[in-house]
């Protein structure tokens, strides 16, 4: 066979194999080969590089889309200087996402501002680097959705989404009273996931007062077993972020004035 058509039997490989990006590299790869003296294996090697890159590539920005992160935090942006209440350690390492080895909860509690939703959509980062199947939604929306659902006979689908990703993340749990029919979907969410894979739940509420959320208090106590027993916990009394920043900035005015009136 000439070079010639050796050359267009070997990117029709590619093309049946779908190998898209290596076939693009194909003539510039052939071409380093050649000018560098590559061998079969250095020659392959890099060539099939390119394909795995561009499916890594790829697959992370499937999982990123998938998982409609509300804001691109990191773990790295959040300023544990200024949150006390929050142990480093423990987010540390939640941060090496061994806690979703063994279906390991996490809930954030505290009042607004304090950072909850930031160290949730932080973990939710990490395990979305680490290749896994990752979901964000607040409670309103998942309710929302599974109340659509219901009414269009979707129900075991939809609850086969919630029990699909490998971490979940139900933030703003508490901000709306939940009725029977929101608390259920709630709850079913929250069984089928138990022992299986994490969610990561924040809430402005002790979880001493969940009872008042849910109109059945059995609900709410057989919710947070299942929550709670294999979990880490955050309790975040500390000030408001936004506050804090922002009593700095009047702090810093006032004694910009008071040292002008020194003057
Ligand atoms: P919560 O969900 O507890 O109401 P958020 O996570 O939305 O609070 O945080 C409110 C704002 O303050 C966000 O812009 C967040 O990035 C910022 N923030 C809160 N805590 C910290 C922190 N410790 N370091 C850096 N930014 C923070
Ligand atoms: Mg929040």
């Amino acid at each position: 066979m000439s070079e010639d058509s050796l050359y267009q039997q070997l990117r029709s490989h590619l093309a049946y194999l779908r190998l898209s990006a290596a076939a693009e590299a194909l003539p510039g790869e052939l071409d380093y080969a050649k000018a560098h003296k590559l061998g079969h294996t250095a020659f392959l090697e890099r060539l099939l590089g390119v394909e795995v890159d561009a499916t890594e590539i790829r697959r992370r920005s499937i999982l990123e889309r998938f998982a409609r992160l509300p804001s691109p935090w990191r773990l790295a942006d959040f300023d544990f200087d200024a949150q006390p209440a929050v142990d480093r350690n423990m987010v540390n390492e939640l941060g090496t996402l061994r806690f979703l080895e063994d279906a390991t909860n996490v809930l954030f509690i505290g009042p607004p501002g304090v950072g909850k939703t930031m160290l949730a959509v932080a973990l939710a980062r990490a395990s979305i680097d680490a290749g896994y199947r990752t979901y964000y939604t607040t409670a309103a929306d998942l309710v929302a959705r599974c109340h659509r659902a219901a009414l269009e006979g979707r129900w075991a689908t939809t609850m086969r989404f919630f029990a699909g990703p490998r971490l979940l993340v139900i933030d703003e749990v508490g901000y709306l009273p939940l009725a029977n029919e929101a608390a259920a979907a709630l709850f079913q969410v929250i069984t089928t996931r138990y022992l299986k894979s994490s969610t990561v739940l924040t809430t402005n509420l002790g979880v001493g007062s969940w009872g008042k959320i849910f109109d059945d208090p059995m609900v709410a106590a057989a919710m947070l077993d299942r929550l709670l027993h294999r979990s880490v916990v955050f309790n975040i009394d500390g000030d408001s972020y936004r506050m804090r920043a922002h009593r700095a900035r009047s702090e810093r005015l006032r004694e910009g004035v008071a040292a002008r009136a020194e003057n």
